[in-house]
């Protein structure tokens, strides 16, 4: 008899939904993934949805109402596996970089800025409501990243790696030609590797999208964007806010 597949469910929070689109385009290893798992609510590619339980819970994100704590824990009770995937469930994403401002709302949204869905509070990532058993970076989550994490998780793995060095070290295996010397910056030396340093390679410098390294040198990395980078003083300081606004020292 063949052995049962997966049930796996899709859930997004405060996010563009980027990572769930990314999934939609993943062609082939897909559609082989489908072999093993079976989709019960994915909103951008299904419209049926399920209170059944669940294997595996891919959770988009950030946690950004205190409205949301109830259907973040009712996921979490149907579900034996809970994985914050993209960087908005991971640690609050580039959401996190209004914990920053006071005066963003009105500035982005202009008349509508008192519309009761907008009423949100600080960015956070999933973990800060439920229980979170893994955790894929990235904005957007990376498509080979999210394959090799589900298969582990269907092969019944308990631990998933995530590398803890820097991008600089993907970059240099790459021989990819470093952005502070075509006179540029970049923030490789404090990002979390994971993603191969595409960035650099196609000529752009990585701006951490999957968070920090554990214990990153933000005082080092401040230095070298504004000697090396020559990113003005306060936006070298500022520059690594844009994805891991929770993660830094004054979070
Ligand atoms: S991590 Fe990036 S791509 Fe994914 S939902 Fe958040 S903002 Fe969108
Ligand atoms: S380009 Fe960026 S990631 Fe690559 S070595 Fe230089 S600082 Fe590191
Ligand atoms: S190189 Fe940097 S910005 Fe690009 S995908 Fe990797 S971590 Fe994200």
């Amino acid at each position: 008899m063949p052995k049962p597949r997966v049930k796996v469910a899709w859930f997004d929070f405060a996010c563009c939904e980027g990572c769930q689109i990314e999934m939609t385009n993943f062609g082939e290893p897909f559609v082989q993934l489908l072999q093993h798992v079976e989709p019960v609510e994915f909103r951008e590619a299904m419209s049926e949805k399920t209170t059944e339980r669940i294997n595996v819970a891919f959770v988009e994100g950030s946690f950004t109402r205190e409205a949301d704590r109830a259907r973040l824990e009712e996921i979490r009770t149907r579900s034996d596996i809970v994985v914050a995937y993209g960087q908005c469930a991971v640690s609050g994403g580039i959401n996190a970089l209004k914990n920053h401002m006071d005066d963003y709302s009105e500035a982005v949204y202009g008349k509508d800025c008192k519309r009761p869905h907008l009423d949100s509070q600080k960015a956070l990532p999933v973990s800060a409501a439920i229980k979170v058993d893994y955790e894929i970076p990235g904005c957007p989550m990376d498509k080979a990243e999210f394959i090799r994490v589900v298969s582990q998780l269907v092969h019944g793995t308990t631990r998933v790696y995530q590398p803890s060095y820097p991008v600089c070290m993907e970059c240099k295996r790459r021989e990819t030609v470093c952005r502070y010397d075509d006179g540029d910056h970049c923030l490789g030396q404090v990002a979390r590797a994971g993603c191969g340093a595409p960035c650099p390679a196609d000529g752009i410098p990585c701006e951490a999208c999957r968070g920090f390294v554990d214990n990153p040198n933000e005082a080092a990395l401040a230095k070298v964007l504004h000697e090396r980078g020559g990113l003005p003083k306060k936006w070298a300081d500022t520059k690594s806010r844009m994805f891991a606004a929770n993660q830094r020292g004054d979070a």
